[in-house]
């Protein structure tokens, strides 16, 4: 019987060579991949698992992903990404799924010095030791590069038809992919896939995190919608972009919400919803229907109407468009 390997697989290139090197020398591959709540293109890495022929199972995050953002050990990157941590977090799982199914190591497609926030030499370490696989985590696309691993010194791997790659090029790796036979149109683009990584999104996770001590899955959910708007230390007003948005933050408004929040939504004219978040009263109320107003795209004839709904409470108020405050900053 062919020996196993888990693969942590996120669908892109490098994680896709790593299979296919390992595919090559005989081993039977459990691939895994991980859905956090920032996370998208999902979809790809099920596609990409079914084109290399390979079982795919899926995790999702658990509420101590989150602590991982909260207080990262490691630090963030560019943006809110707490990577170094995070890839810890997967390999942890990896770890214990590697015992479910009899493997004999992890794998990855991470390349040294490739991300400078988490694919230093250092970080890699630090990465191996902290999920505590070490010996039993193999970079097949760097290996050459790094010590040896027991399955390699176990001869389970051939350690000289692993491969040397460093840094960022592509080039190399693209070559590699076609010597396998992939097809261009089947190379995915570069991509962490990753809200985290978003310079436009940090700002909103590090204003969370600033003024909201206590926060819950409910704010980081409400972090991915609409236009945020930071109104004074305790409130913040959200404002629905699209229509999808309008009906995420109509769901968020009325279901779990984490803190004290009031729905508004424009009653005689096409507008927005607006979610008020924080500190409720009659001004906050007030500011966030003005934000309804401001918001939308119909010149509308006579007074405009917004109802505010807050804990099963609704009631209608007059308001006329403004311009955000000049204290108000726009996340
Ligand atoms: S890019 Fe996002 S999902 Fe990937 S390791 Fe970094 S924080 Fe985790």
């Amino acid at each position: 019987m062919s020996a196993r390997a888990v693969v942590l697989f996120s669908g892109g290139l490098d994680s896709m060579l790593a299979i296919r090197i390992l595919q090559r020398q005989g081993l039977d591959i459990e691939a895994v991949t991980f859905r956090t709540q920032f996370s998208c293109c999902g979809d790809a890495s099920c596609v990409a698992a079914a084109r290399l022929g390979v079982r795919l199972t899926v995790f999702s995050q658990d509420e101590s992903y989150l602590d991982i953002l909260r207080r990262p050990q490691f630090g963030y990157g560019r943006g809110a990404n707490p990577c170094v941590d995070c890839r810890i977090y997967m390999f942890k799982r990896a770890k214990l799924f590697m015992k479910e199914v009899s493997a004999s190591f992890v794998a990855s497609g991470e390349v040294l010095g490739q991300r400078p926030n988490s694919q230093t030499r250092r970080d890699l370490e630090r990465i191996e030791i902290h999920s505590e696989l070490e010996g039993r985590l193999l970079r097949p696309l760097s290996a050459r590069l790094l010590a040896p691993t027991a399955p390699e010194r176990e001869g389970i791997i051939q350690r000289d038809e692993l491969y040397d790659f460093s840094g960022r090029s592509r080039k190399g790796l693209i070559r590699l992919a076609h010597e396998y036979g992939f097809r261009d149109e089947q190379i995915p683009s570069p991509s962490t896939g990753c809200m985290l990584t978003e310079k436009t999104f940090a700002p909103r996770v590090f204003d969370l995190l600033e003024h909201t001590s206590e926060n819950r899955d409910w704010d980081f959910q409400l972090l991915k919608v609409g236009r945020h708007i930071r109104h004074d230390a305790l409130t913040k007003m959200v404002i629905g972009r699209r229509a999808q948005e309008n009906v995420t933050i109509e769901y968020l408004a009325r279901h779990e919400a984490a803190r004290p929040c009031a729905l508004l939504l424009p009653e005689n004219f096409a507008g927005p919803a607006v979610l008020l978040v924080g500190n409720v009263n009659d001004h906050t109320v007030q500011s966030a229907g003005q934000l309804v107003a401001r918001y939308t795209n119909h010149a509308q004839q006579g007074p405009l109407i917004v109802s505010a709904e807050q804990a099963g409470r609704r009631w209608l108020c007059e308001v006329r468009a403004i311009e955000p405050a000049l204290s108000a900053m726009t996340l």
